[in-house]
Parts: C-alpha cells; structure tokens; sequence
C-alpha cells in the first residue's frame, strides 16, 4: 500500500513536512538559510561586528545554500527540560528508508530547482543521533551512491552535501564507537566537509545533569573522548552553548580539557521554547544581540578558542509560540 501523502506547511525560510513513516509521524524541515555575515560574529572567519538586534532581510536560494533537518528517532528518550520533543511519545529509531524518505520530502518542497552548490543535513529535529546506527549508515551512503542516487531519482545535481551530527554525548556504550566513526566519516568519506558539534552548554556538572536530563557523559568524560579524536580535516570540531543567560561556562577549565587547535566554541542565545516556559527556565531577549553573549565570547577567547556567536534570524525568533516539534522552524532548544 503506498504511504499515505505528507503535509506541508510553510514556515518563515522554508517548509516544515510531516510524513507518515514506518514508526509513525515524524517531521521535517527543508529550506533556505541567511547570509553568514547577517547573524554571525566570528573574529576568526572576518566577522568582526556586533550584531545589534535580531538580523532580518532575504535567506539565499536554495539554490546557493539548502539545509535540511531530519529526524533520527520517533520522540526521544533523553527528554531535555527545554525541548518540545520531550513532550511526545518516543517510538524509536528512524530506519535508514525513513531518513531517505524525509529527505525525498525535503526535495520536493523546491520541484523547480535542479541545482545545489550546498545542501547541509542536520539531524537535529527530533531524537539524539548517536542513539540511531542508521543515521551514520546513511551518512557514509551519501557521500557516494546516495549522491549519485539524488542526482538521477530526484534530479538534484548536489556540489557539496554537509552533514552535521549534533549530539549531548549520551552516556550509553556505544557512543565513543560512533562518534569516532562519524569523525572517520568527516575526514574521509566527505574529505572534511562534514561538521561533528558536541552541545556542552556548561562547564558546571550540577547544571549538565539537569540541562540533559541526567543522560550525558561528564564533560571530563568527553574529554577523553575527544582527545582520542583524529585531527579535524576542514573544519574544527565543535563545542556547543546554548546560552539561556545562567550557563556556567568557565572558559579556563574548558579549555584544559579541550584542545583549542581542534575544537572551536559556538554560542547562541536558547531558544524560548513551550517546554522552557513549562519547566520554569528563562531565556535572554535575542533582541538585545549578540553583545548580551560578549562576556561569554570574550572570555572563551581569551582562553584561546575561536568563537561563532550565532543569532536566530527575527522570523524564526517570532516564531516561539509552539514547541519546536509541532511547529516551527527547529527541533531543539
Ligand atoms: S534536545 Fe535533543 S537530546 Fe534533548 S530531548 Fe530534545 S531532541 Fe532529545
């Protein structure tokens, strides 16, 4: 029986799809992105001004930048106090035909275009990817024949495709196996062009537990992981702070567990989420931009880090209203 048809709705730089798939319900984004220098302070990509209030203006084409947010698992099991997706049921895992099925759906959402210079694969809309072998299955399947496959079944001639693995580092055996194969990927299978981001979020265990829900390795746990990472090739390796405006974040001790040649450091202000406000978690106004995350910067800085200061574009920001799984533009905090 052929599977019932996806829903699409627009949402403020793209599509959200939500398709019926082998465990149930799980939804998608697909489409444009912003200009790097319109929501990013990076002193050591050139970026160098403060960004005073929420950047607004036109995404590029689809056609120069696409991105795509997959879901890895049906629900999640970590349940993180700030995201939406803790508040559905968790189903599972995502098999490797649901993830080529999200990103068929993804495709579908732009028919007239035939060309990408960059598509970017995320899988951060729903559930934690270490937990999910089929996503690096399907990871290292891209970079050859699932290329090869879009190109010829959805007519879509890709220049590069980027995928990122965003993860809390799950305490689980297999976690240090997988993230080394993803680093194995990211060096050979896509030369470098892939992106391995580790969310952090603070340096203080007490509010680690609580941010992950109790789930995560300790940070000196990760340490030794990362230390047994291989050089990055391309870009560096990524620490991840989701910055609510009471992140613990002592940039002297990060620093000694964390390698600066080979691990840059990623602020962005955390998402208003219907979770957050359930559980009692406050957030900083974005609208103040990015000097409010300067302290912050300017510290890891000075411990040696090159740093991005991320900030959500207005559009997306307006859009905090619903819990991310149901309705906008992001699945995580
Ligand atoms: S933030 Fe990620 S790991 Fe935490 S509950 Fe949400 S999807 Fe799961």
């Amino acid at each position: 029986m052929p599977p019932p048809p996806a829903k699409t709705r627009p949402a403020s730089t793209g599509y959200v799809v939500e398709s019926r798939l082998s465990k149930g319900r799980l939804e998608i984004f697909s489409g444009r992105e912003y200009e790097k220098r319109t929501r990013i302070k990076a002193g050591f990509l050139g970026f160098d001004d403060e960004i005073p209030s929420l950047p607004s203006g036109k995404p590029l084409p689809v056609s120069e930048r696409w991105v795509t947010v997959l879901s890895s698992q049906y629900g999640c099991s970590i349940s993180c106090p700030t995201c939406g997706v803790s508040a559905l049921p968790f189903k599972g895992n995502a098999t490797f035909d649901d993830l080529w099925r999200q990103l068929v759906e993804g495709r579908s959402c732009y028919p007239g275009v035939n060309y990408a210079e960059r598509l970017a694969i995320h899988f951060t809309r729903m559930g934690e990817p270490v937990l999910n072998g089929a996503v690096f299955s399907f990871a290292e399947w891209l970079a050859y024949d699932g290329k090869l496959k879009i190109q010829e079944e959805l007519g879509l001639r890709i220049e590069i495709i980027h995928p990122v693995l965003t993860t809390m580092m799950p305490e689980w055996d297999s976690t240090v196996e997988r993230v080394m194969r993803w680093a194995a990927l990211k060096n050979h299978d896509f030369r470098g062009q892939a992106c391995l981001r580790l969310s952090i979020n603070s340096t203080d265990e007490g509010q680690r537990r609580r941010m992950f829900n109790g789930k995560a390795m300790t940070l000196s746990k990760i340490a030794e992981v990362a230390e047994q990472l291989p050089t990055p090739l391309g870009r560096k390796y990524c620490l991840d702070f989701s910055y609510t405006g009471n992140n613990l974040i002592d940039s002297q001790a990060l620093a000694k567990l964390f390698d600066a040649e080979r691990f840059i450091c990623r602020i962005h202000p955390a998402r208003e989420t219907d979770a957050c406000r359930r559980n009692g978690i406050k957030t900083i106004d974005p609208n103040a931009g990015s000097r409010a995350l300067l302290p912050i910067s300017d510290a890891l800085e000075s411990a040696g880090f090159d740093v991005l200061v991320m900030m959500p574009h207005a559009a997306i920001d307006k859009r905090k209203g619903p819990d991310q799984a149901t309705a906008s533009d992001y699945s995580r905090p």
